[in-house]
């Protein structure tokens, strides 16, 4: 049977689980701090298909069936660095249609065996070349059989950046009570934070958005962009932004681990660097609430040898 018109949401599947992540308190990486000062994580971990990506996954399939250019005999491609390869994989086995990813070939083993367990084809392009060598072969080969593929296109697609301007900023500020002053979040497609920095500039214009980045090219912390030296994703608008964070990736390591000690939260290598961000800024304040954006957990980074 072929889908002309977008199916429901198929209430009762994981779909349902996406979005509403808990927003967790940091107790001790927070010691020195006055107690008018408050760190919290966005603990985007705990989506189904285990990262943030989920959110903006599910907005772009829906969108794209929605509009007829997605039904079971298109077949999904896109450029990933892996968390939105897996969510597509993932919503792609609830709702019957064919996934092709394109990964840069050293992303972590975990990453590649979790898109085939959900029965997604995975194509490996120039390690060398990064995520900006998985775009221009996944554009490649869309053009080789336009006809055959929906190109999703995270990093140009506007339902990327929407699902977080309807979801995840609503999110942030209900669950602080409207009493967030920072938002904090890695800059990969850009989409968290163009989409959920909106909603809270909407919400009040004085939060503060800032965007973190890999402190220089050779900097590789998985699923963040140095945007200077990158193909700039088209969903990117750096005005929004009132400050940007450097990372280097030894520290953003260096929090990692810290997390997982001190906090009991085992997370990604770009939510270390989030959190060592939000901390830099935390520390400069009188008071506020400082939220960091933890897009994944640590257990697709385990074969990598870091922990
Ligand atoms: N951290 C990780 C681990 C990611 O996979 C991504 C997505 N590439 C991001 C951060 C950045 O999210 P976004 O694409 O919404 O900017």
């Amino acid at each position: 049977m072929i889908w002309r018109v977008a199916p429901s949401r198929l209430p009762g599947t994981l779909l349902d689980q996406i979005g509403q992540t808990p927003l967790l308190r940091l107790a001790r990486v927070t010691a020195d701090l006055p107690a008018s000062v408050g760190v919290w994580v966005k603990a985007e971990w705990f989506n189904p298909g285990g990262s943030v990506k989920d959110r903006a996954a599910l907005r772009i399939v829906e969108e794209a069936e929605r509009h007829g250019h997605l039904h079971s005999d298109k077949v999904l491609i896109d450029a990933t660095s892996g968390n939105t390869g897996i969510a597509y994989a993932l919503i792609g086995a609830i709702k019957g249609f064919q996934v092709e990813l394109v990964m840069p070939a050293n992303v972590s083993q975990e990453r590649k065996a979790l898109v085939r367990a959900y029965g997604a084809r995975l194509i490996e392009s120039d390690p060398l070349e990064g995520s900006d060598g998985a775009i221009r072969l996944a554009r490649q080969i869309v053009a080789q059989d336009p006809a055959r593929y929906f190109y999703a296109d995270q990093y140009n697609n506007p339902a990327n950046w929407q699902a977080h301007f309807d979801t995840t900023g609503v999110e942030l500020w209900e669950q602080t009570a409207g009493r967030i002053t920072h938002f904090v979040a890695g800059l990969g497609t850009s989409g968290t934070m163009m989409g959920a920095g909106q909603r809270l500039k909407a919400f009040n214009p004085d939060i503060q958005l800032v965007g973190v980045q890999p402190a220089d090219e050779l900097q590789v912390i998985e699923g963040l962009k140095h945007m200077e030296t990158a193909i700039v994703p088209g969903i990117y608008e750096a005005r929004l932004l009132d400050h940007e964070a450097r990372v280097e990736a030894e520290d953003a390591l260096a929090m990692t681990r810290r997390l997982a000690r001190a906090e009991g939260l085992f997370v990604g290598f770009s939510a270390g660097a989030v959190v060592h961000a939000a901390l830099q800024i935390a520390a400069g304040l009188q008071e506020g609430i400082v939220v960091a954006l933890a897009a994944d957990g640590g257990s697709k980074y385990v074969s990598l040898g870091l922990f």
